[in-house]
């Protein structure tokens, strides 16, 4: 029989940046909006699973957001309150939403964030390392070492300035995510199949890949899949849509207790189908009015898209 988890640990660590967010689309502009990486990645993956976040904030950080957090299931053991400021993020979309350009990022409060992680996570088997700096990253994966299952994202600004750290991330990786534009600029290779048979040779095994609107894909030795995005109306605010996707699959993989392929891949379909409703508005707080129904509803239609004979079970 499978050990199960001790009741009330959480089943998935998630770690990451906690931020208040600028964000300007050609359309909207936005201020001090509930953002980062690990609030997207951990509120779409307890849609699904107990989540314990790791994490640190500032004194402004609001009480509101705390209390959502809290009231998705979140545990915030692993989350300081320090005095100094939250995590800042400043973005400008372009006109097609594709692109998007950072104006600041201060770092404040996580420039010298030491995570300690509370003893009830460290058994843990799921372990998502959220966008942050690659040697907090590794300071997280050195107090949970026995994890059985590790999934990392990265991006552009770590590639430039933390290459050596990140590399050492990889090595201990079963998954990381990264966008089109991140793996090549990784690994200098155009073809995507190419791009992911290097990362995989820096370490993880699996490797996805995220292209926008044009969905992703998942590459392992001798398997690759198609995760299709879910074509939307209107994107109002791509923020946060890498976080919620990772988030919602290794939450569904937490929950399933499984980390082959094909659980990888379900999760892909349901973190797909989350990063459509975390795109649709601004804010981490609009992505926790979404439930487990209404994502699990439009990994459905996903579903019936991508095969004419598909008949929902
Ligand atoms: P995504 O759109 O999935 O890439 O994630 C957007 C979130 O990442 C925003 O809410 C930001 O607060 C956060 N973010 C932006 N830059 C960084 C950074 N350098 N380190 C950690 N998180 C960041």
């Amino acid at each position: 029989m499978v050990e199960q988890p001790p009741a009330g640990a959480p089943q998935l660590v998630v770690v990451g940046s906690i931020a208040l967010d600028d964000i300007e689309t050609p359309w909207e502009r936005h201020s001090s909006v509930l953002g980062g990486s690990a609030t997207y990645g951990a509120i779409a993956a307890a849609l699904f699973c107990r989540v314990g976040l790791v994490g640190v904030v500032g004194e402004d950080f609001p009480s509101s957001a705390i209390t959502l957090l809290r009231n998705k299931g979140v545990d915030l053991s692993g989350l300081e309150v320090r005095s100094g400021k939250t995590f800042r993020w400043q973005g400008r979309y372009s006109e097609n939403m594709d692109e998007r350009c950072t104006l600041c990022t201060e770092l404040n409060v996580f420039a010298d964030f030491e995570p300690q992680i509370p003893q009830n996570y460290r058994s843990v088997e799921f372990l998502f390392l959220a966008n942050i700096a690659p040697s907090l990253q590794l300071r997280v994966l050195d107090q949970i070492a026995g994890a059985e299952f590790v999934a990392a994202d990265t991006m552009d600004l770590w590639i430039n300035t933390a290459l050596a750290d990140l590399k050492q991330v990889l090595k201990r990786l079963d998954l990381v995510t990264l966008n089109e534009s991140e793996i090549r600029q990784l690994t200098g290779e155009r073809s995507l199949r190419r791009a992911a048979a290097a990362v995989r040779a820096m370490g993880p095994p699996m490797v996805l890949v995220k292209k926008g609107e044009s969905g992703s894909v998942l590459f392992s030795r001798d398997q690759v899949a198609f995760i299709p995005a879910y074509p939307l109306e209107e994107v109002r605010d791509p923020t946060g849509a890498g976080d919620s996707f990772a988030g919602a699959l290794m939450g569904w993989m937490a929950a399933e207790r499984k980390s082959g392929f094909t659980a990888m891949w379900h999760g892909a379909l349901v973190g797909s189908s989350a990063a459509s409703f975390a795109v649709e508005r601004f804010g981490a707080d609009a992505l926790a009015e979404v439930t487990p129904e209404m994502v699990l509803g439009r990994r459905d239609q996903l579903l019936a898209m991508t095969c004419p004979d598909y008949v929902k079970a």
